[in-house]
């Protein structure tokens, strides 16, 4: 039987002033699946990733997270906004990693983990130590546990920010590039992780650049181009079978 869908977008469009960015993206990911979005560098893969996590709110269209709209509901056939506090019940659902790691420079790793179990979760300080040494330990990093950021390689500052987002029991994981930002000896490091969350079973979706990763991890690949879908499916279909002279010039890129 096919998994239930977890993440269901459906003609989501989003301008920045006259510039369509996203003009009706339409896309499912199931539990325990991993999608990736591919497409050249302005073609929305952040912007949709930003709506999916409310970071933006699309314009027209719906985004719905088990079956519940994101960031508003209808009354009747109008789209009312929801209270900040059901925007933050509802972000607590889907964790995002971003390039930059975003973690704080003042706290440790732990406490870089820790944070969102307490202050957003409610957890006690001793429950979101043990959660924390739990997914530092995952995610390699076990014995740097007191270390600050700066004394850490961007790799580990990202596994740490993986380790920070997947200790919150997201039902949806967002990771937006997260390894452009490093060295190229670092990225592997992060690669692996991420492998083994989706060999877990997190429900992830995944902006890539990293083919190789995409195409061994993903069980769906969707090909973004100017603010539409151009072409989605099992990952052997669109790396070899692309459908378009557009797909085919952008995947040359990577050979
Ligand atoms: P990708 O992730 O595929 O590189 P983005 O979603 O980052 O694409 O960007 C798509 C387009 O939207 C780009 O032309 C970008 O300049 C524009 N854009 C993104 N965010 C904003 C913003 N906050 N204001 C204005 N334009 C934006």
């Amino acid at each position: 039987m096919a998994e239930q869908i977890l993440l269901r977008a459906e003609g989501v469009r989003k301008s920045f002033g006259a510039l369509e960015v996203l003009k009706g993206i339409d896309l499912e990911v199931r539990q325990g699946q991993v999608v990736s979005l591919i497409g050249a560098s302005g073609s929305g893969k952040t912007t949709f990733l930003r709506c999916v996590n409310m970071l933006e709110e699309h314009d027209a269209g719906d985004i719905l997270l088990d079956g519940e709209p994101i960031g508003y509901r209808m009354d009747g056939s109008r789209r009312r906004r929801l209270s900040e506090a059901k925007v933050s019940a509802q972000r607590a659902r889907i964790g995002m990693v971003f390039q930059s790691f975003n973690l704080f420079p003042h706290l440790t790793a732990e406490e870089n983990v820790m944070l969102g179990l307490t202050k957003v979760l409610g957890k006690s300080k001793a429950e979101a130590r043990e959660i924390a040494g739990h997914w530092l330990g995952k995610v390699g990093l076990e014995a740097r546990r007191g270390h600050y950021p700066y004394q850490l390689s961007g790799g580990q500052q990202q596994r740490v920010a993986i380790a920070r987002a997947v200790a919150m029991d997201p039902r949806l994981l967002l990771f937006d590039e997260v390894t452009s930002a490093l060295d190229p000896e670092l990225v592997a490091e992060v690669l692996g992780v991420m492998k083994a969350l989706a060999e877990s079973g997190m429900t992830m979706l995944v902006v890539s650049h990293e083919m190789l990763f995409v195409r061994d991890v993903s069980h769906h690949v969707v090909f973004m181009d100017e603010g539409k879908v151009a072409q989605s499916g099992a990952p052997s279909e669109v790396f070899d079978r692309p459908d378009s002279e557009r797909l085919q010039k952008f995947l040359g890129r990577f050979h």
